[in-house]
């Protein structure tokens, strides 16, 4: 994007521009005006400057800044009041985050829950880090990583690491929502959330916390669910509050600001309010805390609302967008197939069906035949039938299934269960040998299998 280079004044005030408090890291310095959350901040004639900088030339990138004032047209923030510190709220505790963060990032990375399949992986990393800015990437060691869970969430470590949830990659419809998300996490990297909300955190959450985790029952409430998520992963506790505790004003910041960095890197921010209907339609817009990224903070309907603000206000003009990088739903549906099928049998492992459905419904859109989608919609089909007995479209399924690949084991198992239970015992028979004779020897349900066969 091209950023507006005009001189002076920003013009007249916008029509009922209320009077606003920025904060955050100096992300940038030009002549007359510098950038912080989000917004080009340029002084108002005769605006008083307090700590470390007394004119916008003495002002670095990484200072501290607060600046009270109002928007101008074209999304210009005119300050009457500019506070700079060469340090921010928490600094102090940045090593000590940043090496905590590592070594979590290390355990996760290692874990059995690292999603690693090498393609994915490099996608998600590549689009990462084309949102990541290049003052920060000198500060940060940025690196990212999927986690094998159907929840949908993110999370950004303070040293740089950020991690995505299967169960969010698999519903994230293109390479710009994707790009919206991680820019977001980057921002609670940049902008050091974890560190300004330590303080805080070491006197409310965390002992909260602790407490939750010792009693022990306490954590499987929804108020405890991020304590419960953090655990299961292994995270320091300790840490698990830098990375979860953000309260509603640095969630914004993060959609503000990582909404800059997306625009910035040269995509589209148009689909990202959507983004926010994906969580609708997935969980409703309810307070569940099921994560860290959709959690506790404000909800979907007003973050979407936001994001349409922002592109209002900083993004409206076609010809001064450098779109470079196109929205690309097809390619990142493609891309994300292995782990959309991978996390679309998570979902119906945890029972939740029709999520599960459509993740094998998209994986089939682009490859018609897959024998391992097929076979899951037919279970549901079958789970989810009010006719007892009947089951057609599960039937339909299995068959396509088999014709696809004569050699997937799963499908001649189902179908022969099928058949089982509409007593055609002879047809199931054979079903369920082809599956014993095609199963790896290691197979988990070999043995009910046979005890099936030995019934017939
Ligand atoms: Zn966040």
């Amino acid at each position: 994007m091209d950023w507006p280079d005009g001189r002076g004044d920003p013009g007249p005030a916008l029509a009922g521009g209320s009077s606003k408090k920025l904060q955050g890291i100096v992300e940038r310095v030009q002549a007359d005006r510098f950038l912080v959350d989000s917004s080009w901040v340029v002084p108002a004639s005769g605006a008083l400057f307090t700590g470390k900088a007394r004119q916008v030339g003495r002002i670095k990138t990484g200072y501290w800044a607060e600046v009270d004032g109002k928007w101008r047209e074209g999304g210009i923030f005119r300050a009457d009041r500019i506070k700079t510190d060469e340090d921010y709220p928490g600094h102090t505790f940045q090593g000590q985050l940043k090496s905590q963060g590592l070594q979590e990032a290390d355990k996760i990375g290692k874990g059995k829950q690292a999603y690693t399949h090498p393609e994915v992986v490099a996608y998600v990393s590549n689009i990462g880090m084309s949102v990541v800015p290049e003052w920060a990437k000198s500060q940060f060691k940025f690196q990212f990583g999927v986690i094998r869970d159907p929840t949908l969430n993110a999370f950004a470590l303070p040293d740089g690491s950020i991690f995505v949830h299967t169960g969010l990659l698999a519903r994230v419809e293109n390479d710009s929502q994707l790009a919206a998300i991680l820019g977001h996490e980057a921002t609670h990297v940049t902008q050091r959330h974890g560190a300004r909300g330590y303080k805080k955190q070491l006197t409310t959450f965390l002992p909260a916390m602790i407490g939750a985790e010792i009693v022990g029952t306490a954590v499987g409430d929804d108020k405890n669910s991020f304590v419960k998520a953090a655990t299961a992963l292994g995270l320091n506790l300790t840490l698990s509050a830098a990375v979860n505790g953000y309260g509603r004003s640095q969630e914004d910041q993060a959609d503000r600001v990582g909404m800059r960095y997306m625009v910035e890197a040269g995509y589209d921010p148009t689909p990202a309010p959507r983004v926010w209907d994906i969580f609708n339609e997935t969980y409703g817009d309810q307070s569940k805390v099921e994560n860290f990224f959709y959690g506790n903070h404000s909800t979907n309907a007003a973050r979407k609302k936001n994001q349409q603000e922002e592109i209002r206000r900083h993004y409206s003009d076609p010809a001064a967008l450098k779109i470079t990088r196109p929205v690309n739903e097809e390619g990142y549906q493609k891309a994300m197939l292995p782990l959309t099928r991978d996390n679309s049998m998570l979902d119906f492992e945890a029972k939740r069906y029709p999520l599960a459905k459509a993740g094998f419904e998209r994986v089939l859109r682009h490859l018609p035949e897959d024998p391992a989608s097929l076979t899951y919609l037919g279970r549901i089909a079958r789970l989810s039938s009010d006719q007892p007995g009947r089951f057609p479209e599960a039937e339909e399924r299995f068959r396509k299934a088999i014709q696809s690949d004569p050699r997937y084991p799963d499908a001649h198992r189902e179908l022969g269960r099928l058949l089982a239970s509409q007593k055609k015992r002879s047809e199931a028979k054979a079903q369920l040998k082809q599956y014993l004779d095609l199963a790896p020897v290691d197979a988990p349900d070999r043995r009910d299998v046979r005890a099936e066969l030995a019934k017939l």
